[in-house]
């Protein structure tokens, strides 16, 4: 069997663009980054553009979706899509037909099993995703307001989980943005803080869990190394210093990481 990779190309709030892989086969998460860097990016992680077979969307927001639909027609892939949020897609923003999926239905593509899951975001239908191929099992989940039972049922005994690590508490609640806007991300609905993400990395790291890349790390209310810092401790705590731990980026990809 191929080794299987995710290449997390960009993400945070200004793009998000994840490719779980796998021999000559590869599945792209969102693409909220245009055509033009999404291309480069491919190139420098040497993700080929031919393996890409199709694009699945977690919600609607632009910093997911702004480059999909130039994307799937570059590369003559389809977009696959909830049935909520594809009406969305195609009302506001002109995409065409897509595959309609629903949450907790699996379905087989490019040789891995996919699921979708709801998470609570402030979006029409936002979906985490959870691939699996033979023994290897992959879950991403890039904005969650909060986590759940059921985040945790889908999100548990991943070889490679990527986890949002949206805030730091203080920070946010220090920083200029609006009342309205720090109560939007703090919500239930919003993002999930540092200090949630390492909360739920006991419950969702077994002894399968090889590699733990944390997501949608915010620019003005977080830092790479506050975000790191925190997950490091809950790995610590868990004495799984063996996990390696590292962070989607929004001005660079990161290197591949082999589950
Ligand atoms: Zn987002
Ligand atoms: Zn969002």
């Amino acid at each position: 069997m191929s080794k299987i990779g995710v290449t997390v190309l960009a993400s945070g709030s200004n793009g998000n663009c994840a490719v779980v892989h796998s021999g000559s086969q590869a599945i792209m998460v969102d693409c909220g980054i245009s055509l033009r860097t999404l291309r480069r990016r491919l190139k420098e992680e040497a993700v080929d553009e031919s393996w890409i077979k199709a694009i699945l969307i977690t919600h609607e927001h632009a910093d997911h979706i702004q480059g999909a639909r130039v994307a799937a027609q570059h590369f003559g892939v389809p977009i696959y899509a909830t049935a909520r949020c594809a009406e969305v897609l195609r009302a506001r923003f002109e995409f065409g037909m897509m595959n309609l999926i629903a949450a907790c239905n699996d379905f087989p593509l490019s040789g891995f099993n996919v699921r979708a899951f709801p998470v609570p975001h402030d979006a029409v239908d936002t979906v985490g995703y959870v691939f699996t191929r033979e023994s290897t099992k992959i879950g991403l989940a890039t904005d969650l307001g909060q986590t759940n039972p059921m985040a945790n049922f889908q999100l548990r005994d991943c070889n490679t989980l990527v986890l949002e690590s949206n805030y730091d508490v203080n920070m946010l609640a220090s920083s200029k943005r609006p009342w309205p806007l720090k109560t939007r991300i703090l919500g239930p609905s919003g993002h999930l803080s540092n200090a949630d993400s390492a909360k739920f990395l006991p419950e969702v790291v077994t002894r399968n869990t090889r590699n733990v890349i944390l997501a949608h790390i915010s620019g003005d209310c977080n830092t790479y190394d506050i975000a790191e810092r925190t997950a490091h401790e809950s790995l610590r705590g868990m004495s799984r210093n063996d996990v390696f731990l590292t962070y989607g980026r929004r001005d660079a990809p990161i290197p591949t990481v082999w589950c």
